[in-house]
């Protein structure tokens, strides 16, 4: 199994969704099979109690489970049926450790965020990710995991922990981090500002993982000396700094990264180039 973690920076509402469900997409053009997991760290079981209003609709799966809206979007862009284990969140994965504590699983050990909640976040992505979600059998070939919220938020620390774990047992050309980060732009001038991603890579970084990719969210595409500067300071090849700027419908984001020919840096890097086909995306 290869993985694809799409993480974000700076602010929230990014795009992440979009952007993973998009990759996804690219990758799927590509002739490989694609499923998905949704990481949300807040302590709600599922998304069923959540107001809509404060987090917009409750996305019904075919099992039942009521979850985050973004595995809508994933079963729209990848024509896939997740189940309610394909959302994970610290309330789910906290019920599951209690349980095995009040059973007495632990035999006698003290349970902590590391390693037993780490421990159970990495094993629910490995058996999560090799359930078929595409009608066909076996397992898919890249699982995309988006993990909810900014990097450096207190909540999705043990997942950034547990996910730092995951890519270090799997190695390099089994995992790919995509990091979906802000380049506002101030004032009438126009400068696109690389700070605020320079600081959420520092700060994802410091936690261990180091981004193979930039997804850069701006309003306008994004210029060249730009990219330039955010290569030489979040250490990452210029190759592998996609433009997702703002654009009328999000149906066109998969057209944008395969315009920018996404698919062939990210199979390069899973070393998937093999058994891909060119993209066949309208
Ligand atoms: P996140 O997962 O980071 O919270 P979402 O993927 O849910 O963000 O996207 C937040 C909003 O931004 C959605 O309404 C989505 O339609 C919009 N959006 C995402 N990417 C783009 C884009 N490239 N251009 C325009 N709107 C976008």
């Amino acid at each position: 199994m290869k993985y694809v973690l799409v993480t974000g920076g700076v602010v929230s509402g990014l795009g992440k969704g979009v952007t993973a469900s998009s990759i996804g997409v690219v990758l799927k053009a590509c002739g490989l099979r694609v499923t998905s997991i949704k990481i949300d760290p807040y302590l709600n079981t599922d998304a069923g109690t959540m107001s809509p209003f404060e987090h917009g609709e409750v996305f019904v799966l075919d099992d039942g489970g009521e979850v985050d809206l973004d595995l809508g979007n994933y079963e729209r862009f990848l024509d896939v049926t997740l189940t309610r284990e394909n959302n994970i969140t610290t309330g789910k994965i906290y019920q599951s450790v209690l349980e095995k504590e009040r059973k007495g699983d632990y035999l006698g050990k003290t349970v902590q965020v590391v390693p037993h909640i780490t421990d159970a976040i990495k094993n629910w992505i490995e058996s999560v990710s090799v359930i078929p979600v595409d009608g066909k059998d076996g397992p898919a070939d890249v699982c995309v995991i988006e993990l909810g919220g900014t990097v450096g938020d207190i909540e999705s620390m043990p997942f950034i922990e547990a996910l730092r774990q995951l890519f270090f047992s799997v190695g390099q050309d089994h995992f790919c981090l995509i990091h979906v980060s802000l380049i506002p732009v101030l004032g009438v001038v126009g400068e696109q500002k690389t700070k605020p991603t320079q600081h959420s890579v520092r700060e994802l970084r410091a936690l261990g993982l180091t981004p193979h990719f930039l997804a850069c969210r701006s309003a306008q595409p994004l210029l060249e000396n730009t990219k330039q500067k955010l290569s030489q300071f979040c250490h990452v090849p210029v190759g592998n700094i996609l433009n997702i700027h703002d654009v009328p419908n999000i149906w066109h984001v998969p057209l944008l990264l395969r315009n920018q020919n996404a698919h062939d840096a990210i199979l390069k890097h899973l070393d998937l180039l093999s058994v891909a086909k060119p993209p066949n995306l309208q």
